[in-house]
């Protein structure tokens, strides 16, 4: 689908979320072939006390289950902190999982030995909010795009040297960019080298962690139409970690919304909008503007903070700010279940 500038959502007027900055994008893909299977998955730093014993543990990622179907875009939201960042590196062995499961092709990817997880690696790939973090500034661009492929032994010099340039164009830079440095480019174009850098090993998956968090609205417009281009051409499949709604609700095929380390939410994107069945979710939404001034929207503002992850709230971790919180909720932690076709939710109010 190609958007050739940010466009104003349609008038809903039905009662579900509407966004302000981006429309909703259209479901695709008929083959539901399952790309990644991510069971039970948990990661807890170790918090060690003053003389080096470890004592408590912060549960950045906690029992983590959802799957991503290929070809489509998976978009994971939450407020800063909640653990979609961390569950993103973690699902690419970035940082050490503590518990569960990743299948990659029928394969448990936690349980390969590091050389043989090195031959997967080049299937999944990962674009971060800062590129220039990635990139080595005294080195050219184009060994910087390069080195994925040296790394994984692909191609002769020369061979690699003409795939740079080929995902130079792709991306949409100029075929100079080669021979020139990190510091020389705004913040749009290193996203764009950053995106080079990771479709040049032709991976099948790709994690995108908050890829335009940083960028001016217009800009962002570009790099998300760049996105949808290069998925369509290339194939891929996005796990697209942010926390702006209207720029997830834009790309992403399906939503998952966590909370603390869980997962709270997930269904279609059109679903969670208009039926949103978890308090936090509810929340999340009603802080989007309605493109509509006319339309009046109630914002639910919660209570408090977020809790510690190193000591969350027990039974539904929520129940400290929910505005429907009842004893039962302070005592059991509550189930994922599917509530409609696709649409899970983690909550004993839940209907
Ligand atoms: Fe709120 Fe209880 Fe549902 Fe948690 S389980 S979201 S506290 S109603």
């Amino acid at each position: 689908m190609q958007h050739e500038a940010l466009k104003l959502d349609s008038d809903h007027g039905n009662g579900s979320y509407g966004t302000a900055a981006f429309e909703a994008r259209p479901i695709i893909g008929n083959a539901r072939e399952k790309l990644l299977d991510i069971k039970g998955i948990k990661k807890y730093f170790p918090v060690k006390n003053t003389i080096g014993v470890t004592k408590k543990y912060v549960k950045a990622v906690d029992d983590v289950t959802f799957h991503l179907y290929e070809g489509e875009t998976y978009g994971l939201v939450g407020e800063s902190g909640c653990g979609k960042s961390t569950l993103g590196r973690t699902i690419l062995r970035l940082t050490d999982p503590t518990d569960g499961e990743v299948f990659f092709g029928g394969t448990d990817i936690f349980k390969l030995s590091n050389s043989e997880f090195r031959k997967q690696r080049q299937n999944l790939q990962m674009v971060f909010q800062d590129p220039y973090s990635s990139l080595n500034p005294r080195k050219r661009i184009g060994d910087s795009i390069a080195e994925p492929m040296v790394i994984h032994n692909i191609g002769t010099s020369q061979e690699r040297m003409e795939r740079v340039f080929d995902i130079l164009e792709k991306v949409g830079l100029h075929a100079d960019t080669y021979y020139r440095f990190p510091h020389e480019f705004s913040g749009g174009q290193r996203q764009r080298i950053g995106l080079a850098r990771a479709l040049v090993v032709n991976p099948k998956l790709v994690i995108c962690d908050e890829p335009v968090s940083a960028l001016d609205v217009s800009i962002q417009s570009q790099i998300i139409n760049l996105l949808e281009d290069l998925q369509e051409e290339f194939g891929l499949t996005y796990l697209f970690v942010a926390h702006d709604l209207s720029v997830v609700r834009h790309i992403s095929d399906r939503i998952g919304v966590m909370y603390l380390g869980k997962m709270v939410e997930e269904a279609e994107t059109d679903e969670l909008f208009a039926n949103p069945l978890h308090p936090y979710t509810k929340a999340l939404l009603s802080s989007i503007p309605h493109p509509n001034p006319k339309i009046k929207q109630e914002k639910i503002i919660l209570k408090g903070e977020i809790p510690s992850p190193i000591n969350p709230p027990s039974g539904c971790n929520f129940h400290t700010r929910c505005p429907l919180a009842t004893d039962i909720c302070k005592q059991a932690v509550p189930k994922r279940v599917e509530k409609r076709p696709g649409h899970f939710v983690a909550c004993h109010l839940a209907e």
